[in-house]
């Protein structure tokens, strides 16, 4: 007996890495062809105000895991830097609870393909995160050993569970390797509850594709990549009909920041920033979801939305609920994904911070920067007229400013700002452990695909 559609429904989330607001076809690319994504916005809901948490990688995954802003789970930063490095003694704190847990907890079988990025060490893989099974780079794939670069790294590594399982491997084959992991969970697990996030590598550099996808690309290795990445999407929904379970199946197709731009195919239009920016290039993303016959086919959202939101909308969509004893940021999103058109969001702001400062909050309609790098500054944007951020109101709205002020404020005191020193009320430290080492290490004997990647490009 099938189950009921709306019975613990089965959830794949696809998360890219680096992909651009204006990347995909259906988000207005004039290059990149991405017809099963496009067919998989036709056939379900897809959001234009869309935020990740962040603008750069780690950040923007941990809060995602965890429904939570990065500074209230210490995901901040990370002894100094920007985002995990190989290695390193901090990750996501054990004691956070991540979708995975949540849902198996309700008994599904979850899996994560691909990038990780909250931790290398044993104590904050996936596996200790509410995951049955990980495979996948625990970083980025910039972190192996490569051609020309300042600062190498260890072998890149690729991990199955808690095990290193391969060194350096090629990573023009690896989204097809990813592909078949993926689908082999499906097929194990047709008759109960699933969850499978599927962490794409592209588009994050150096970029190795297979010469099929460049063939066809009229945009160089990247418009190749997002090529494969749509690709890997209409396997995937392809076997979910095979399999039956299409119409039991909400799948999320997201990205964890803004592209680099910078003449490497990528693009944000029409928005402004670049990944590692507040402006909303660095953070604004695709954002689809597709559940056949439950979330209508063919609406755009406008409303206000995020990243941080999927835990607690997943976790009613389980039959369970977001840890009650802590605080958690996400709202519950089903009003917008079940709801009339013309449902209004949960959320009523949104706040940028760039590492552990606090650099704007957006509203439905107005977006306030207060700092941006190490200066202060004072602009307004009206982001229904002016969605490229391109003129400042700030001195003809002291009342808007004044609101948003507020908000700034109040935001400060529950989860800390730098730009301004103020520490947080309510932030929660980041995992640490001690005697943490590199999971691989260079060994001149070793049979690698490529002991050095040729292209040096980084992201
Ligand atoms: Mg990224």
């Amino acid at each position: 007996m099938p189950r009921p559609a709306q019975d613990r429904p089965n959830i794949i989330l696809i998360n890219c890495d680096d992909l651009g607001y204006g990347d995909l076809g259906c988000y207005g690319s004039p290059v990149n062809r991405t017809p099963y994504l496009d067919r998989m916005a036709a056939e379900g809901l897809r959001f234009t105000d869309f935020y990740m948490a962040s603008p750069v990688c780690s950040p923007s995954r941990g809060a995602m895991m965890t429904g939570c802003y990065p500074s209230r789970i210490g995901f901040d930063d990370f002894d100094g830097r920007w985002v995990l490095f190989p290695g390193q003694e901090v990750g996501l704190n054990p004691n956070e609870t991540t979708i995975a847990t949540l849902l198996k907890r309700q008994g599904y079988a979850t899996q994560i393909v691909g990038k990780w990025h909250c931790g290398d060490q044993p104590a904050f893989l996936p596996t200790r995160h509410g995951f049955d099974h990980y495979y996948g780079i625990p970083f980025s794939n910039d972190m192996g050993r490569q051609a020309g670069r300042r600062s190498n790294f260890p072998p890149l590594p690729l991990v199955r569970d808690e095990e290193v399982i391969e060194e350096q491997p090629d990573q023009a084959g690896l989204t097809e390797r990813y592909v078949e992991e993926s689908v082999r969970f499906l097929r194990e697990h047709r008759d109960e509850p699933f969850f499978l996030y599927l962490a794409h590598m592209y588009v994050h550099l150096p970029i190795y594709v297979q010469p099929r996808f460049e063939r066809e690309s009229s945009n160089g290795r990247y418009g190749a990549a997002v090529a494969c990445v749509d690709w890997a999407a209409g396997v995937l929904f392809r076997e979910l009909q095979r399999l039956g379970i299409d119409e039991n199946t909400l799948v999320i197709f997201t990205s964890d920041n803004g592209s680099r731009v910078r003449g490497e195919g990528g693009s944000n239009a029409p928005l402004r920033g670049t990944k590692g920016t507040t402006f909303d290039g660095g953070q604004r993303l695709p954002c689809i979801m597709r559940w056949p016959g439950q979330v209508p086919a063919g609406r755009v959202c406008p409303e206000l939305a995020a990243s941080i939101d999927l835990l607690p909308t997943l976790a009613r969509l389980a039959g369970t609920e977001a840890p009650q004893d802590r605080i958690v940021d996400g709202c519950d999103l089903r009003p917008l994904l079940f709801g009339e058109p013309g449902a209004k969001s949960p959320r009523n702001s949104f706040f940028y911070f760039f590492r552990s400062q606090l650099d704007a909050v957006r509203t439905d309609r107005w977006k306030l920067f207060v700092r941006r790098q190490d200066a202060e500054v004072k602009e307004l944007y009206d982001l229904r007229a002016d969605v490229g951020e391109t003129t400042n109101l700030y001195d003809q709205h002291p009342e808007v400013v004044a609101e948003l002020m507020a908000l700034i404020e109040s935001c400060r005191q529950d989860l800390g700002d730098s730009g301004t020193g103020v520490v947080g009320q309510n932030c929660r430290p980041i995992g640490r452990v001690a005697d943490a080492k590199p999971l691989t290490e260079f060994d001149p004997e070793h049979p690698y695909y490529a002991a050095e990647y040729d292209l040096g490009e980084a992201g």
